[in-house]
């Protein structure tokens, strides 16, 4: 069932199976924006997420995507949305091709797997940089996880959808695991970044949000790293 996080920001529970499914959120500013999309095969569908928040699928204005991984765009496949769908610039380049990471890196060669199973080939994709305003949100580059993961926070609602930045465990806030990452020690120089920013809301991929008291639970991160 989608749960409220804050009014105007509700949680789509689309992950599953966890650890490996993904949150996606809905975020009503006057603008409806869907940030991430969930596993191809969720437990529950996206679509049926979006109607227990109070809205159809048509009412999404957008789609904010984190980064290129299959459990945060893969179920878009299941929702015929017509609208721009916002990416980080390099994880774009490794969609469309432009970037090739070599097959000798673990992740790179999961990569170069997937852009051929999920093209996003029926998505009207937008590049996102550093510092972009995307409707109500800031877009804040935090490479580390992906070449090009995208922290989108939104100011007014005090909320900071962090992806696969950091994730959730026991009420803290952790590192997402090596395998899955390319570069942990650019991911913890993205951390500090997002640690110097002021939100209430951490709203993470994996895990539940850190709600309220997100900036300081980035910062307790920030330091161990
Ligand atoms: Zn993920």
């Amino acid at each position: 069932m989608a749960r409220r996080v804050v009014d105007g920001l509700h949680l789509l529970e689309v992950a599953w199976p966890e650890p490996v499914g993904a949150n996606a959120y809905l975020v009503d500013d006057g603008e409806v924006s869907l940030v991430d999309a969930g596993l191809p095969v969720p437990r529950r569908s996206l679509a049926s997420e979006i109607r227990d928040a109070g809205y159809e699928p048509s009412d999404v204005d957008r789609v904010l995507l984190t980064h290129y991984d299959v459990d945060h765009v893969g179920g878009l496949r299941g929702l015929d949305l017509d609208v721009p769908v916002h990416l980080g610039a390099e994880d774009l380049r490794l969609v469309r091709g432009e970037l090739t990471p070599p097959w000798s890196h673990h992740k790179g060669a999961f990569h170069r797997v997937m852009r051929r199973l999920f093209p996003l080939s029926e998505c009207d994709l937008r590049p996102v940089d550093d510092g972009d305003r995307v409707g109500g949100f800031r877009a804040i580059h935090t490479p580390g996880h992906n070449p090009g993961h995208v922290v989108y926070l939104h100011d007014d609602l005090g909320a900071a959808m962090l992806g696969d930045l950091v994730w959730e465990s026991d009420g803290e806030l952790v590192r997402p695991w090596r395998v899955d990452s390319y570069d942990l020690d650019v991911l913890a120089e993205s951390v500090d970044r997002i640690a110097a920013e002021a939100f209430e809301h951490a709203c993470v991929g994996h895990g539940e949000p850190v709600s309220p008291g997100g900036d300081a639970a980035v910062r307790a991160l920030a330091a161990r790293l």
